[in-house]
Order: structure tokens, then C-alpha cells, then sequence
């Protein structure tokens, strides 16, 4: 089973570097051609702080939880995001989102597995935050799932892209403030209770902002019946406007 899932993760690099070889690349950070990601792009990614909320995962003094988690604990266990949101690393997930770049939800979801392993969370099952019908119809993927789906095949955790689902449409939560982006995903979601019960999910999206749309993906999940809800993202965009 091991073998056919390492086989599983093999077959899809193997795709993306046919398409590659097929369809020469350009860097999704720089535009730089030859290569989905080039080496100068990669150089110039900012890894979050090591010091965070073991909650929520702002950073913080010490790894325990802040005043916000302790005062009003979340439906997730814990969320951890690997980079900052700016520069390179803002553009890739950009062109991954809105461009069609589909190949470079591979490789950043290889640096996330990695990043994942390192967190040493028990996880049964990954889903992607989903997209609402009408949004994906538009764009024709969830950018969420493509980054995803590599993890859980490179880290060998069944994939369930259909258990945690959209109730309603929602709006961009692009220029929305924290508090309406709180009232905009607030019972968006709900899951599958035959495949969450008794489970650990772990949920996975491009970037986490304030973190409202995994705690409404987590509360979901909880009223399904899982144990323990995780969320990963491969950014998180919060600590730009906390800074500037
Ligand atoms: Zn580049
Ligand atoms: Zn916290």
C-alpha cells in the first residue's frame, strides 16, 4: 500500500514535469524562464517567526496560546501558515489563484508537506477549504485543492475534496475588515458526519488572513464530529497589515 502511494506522489511530479518539458515554464515568483520556481525566488522567502500562538499562530512572546485564544477558544486545535505573505511568495499564490498557474500548487505544496512533518500533528484525513459552486465554475479549480491534494499524496493521509462543503455562496473576503469577514463565512460550511466522526482532519487552504474561514471550516467539521481540526496554509496574509 506504501509503495503504491509513494507511486501515487511519483506519477504526479512526473505529470507536472512532462507538462514542463512540454509547455516550458516561467518562474510563478520572478517570470524568469525555464523553471515553475527559480532559485533567486526561493532565496527571498520570509518563514514566519518560530515563536507563535500554538493556537492561532500570530506570532507571540512564548508557544502558548495568546489572550485571544484563551479568552475564546477556537473550534481548530491549532493553524500554522509557513510564509509570509509578501513578495515572491505573494505572486506565486497570486498566479496560482487567478492566472491558471496550476503547476506551482505542486511545489509549494512540496514545501508544505515538508513544513507539516515538522509540526508532528496526527491527522487521518486533508480536505481543501472549498470553493462555492458558483466561484468554481468561474474559475475552473480550487486553488486550495491543488496545493492540497500534493500534500496528502506526498505525506501518504487519505484526500477528501467533498466532505467539508460550501452552504452558501460567500463574497471575496479580499477587502473585507476582520469583523465582516467573521459575518461573511459565518455557517458557510458544513461536513460530511459518516466521513469526519471520531476523525482528525487537517484543512488546507493558500492563505489564512484572520483565520475566520478555518474557524468556520473547524466549527463545521466539530459539529460533524471530529476530534480535532488542523488548518495549513501555505501564507498568511495577516501579518503584513498588522505591520505596515
Ligand atoms: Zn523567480
Ligand atoms: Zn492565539
Amino acid at each position: 500500500m506504501i509503495q503504491r502511494e509513494q507511486y501515487a506522489y511519483s506519477g504526479y511530479q512526473l505529470f507536472w514535469e512532462a507538462l514542463d518539458w512540454l509547455f516550458p515554464p516561467t518562474c510563478s515568483g520572478c517570470g524568469v524562464p525555464g523553471v515553475r520556481w527559480c532559485n533567486h525566488c526561493e532565496s527571498k522567502l520570509n518563514l514566519l517567526p518560530d515563536l507563535v500562538c500554538d493556537c492561532c499562530g500570530i506570532p507571540a512572546e512564548g508557544n502558548e496560546q495568546c489572550d485571544e485564544c484563551s479568552n475564546n477558544p477556537p473550534s481548530f486545535s491549532s493553524i500554522r501558515s509557513q510564509y509570509s505573505y509578501e513578495g515572491e511568495i505573494r505572486e506565486a499564490l497570486h498566479a496560482l489563484k487567478y492566472k491558471n498557474d496550476l503547476g506551482i500548487g505542486e511545489i509549494l505544496a512540496s514545501k508544505s508537506t515538508n513544513f507539516l512533518q515538522k509540526l508532528g500533528w496526527k491527522i487521518d484525513l486533508i480536505v481543501p477549504v472549498p470553493l462555492g459552486r458558483a466561484r468554481l465554475k468561474e474559475r475552473g479549480y480550487n486553488q486550495a485543492a491543488m496545493i492540497a491534494y500534493p500534500i496528502a499524496l506526498k505525506s501518504r493521509i487519505p484526500y477528501h475534496s467533498r466532505i467539508l462543503k460550501r452552504s452558501r455562496e460567500t463574497i471575496s473576503q479580499v477587502d473585507l475588515s476582520a469583523e465582516n469577514r467573521k459575518v461573511n463565512v459565518k455557517d458557510a460550511f458544513h461536513a460530511d458526519t459518516n466521513m469526519v466522526e471520531g476523525r482528525s482532519v487537517l484543512v488546507v487552504d493558500d492563505i489564512i488572513t484572520t483565520g475566520a474561514t478555518m474557524e468556520e471550516s473547524a466549527r463545521a467539521l466539530k459539529a460533524a464530529g471530529a476530534t480535532s481540526i488542523y488548518g495549513l496554509s501555505v501564507a498568511r496574509a495577516m501579518l503584513v497589515h498588522r505591520y505596515t
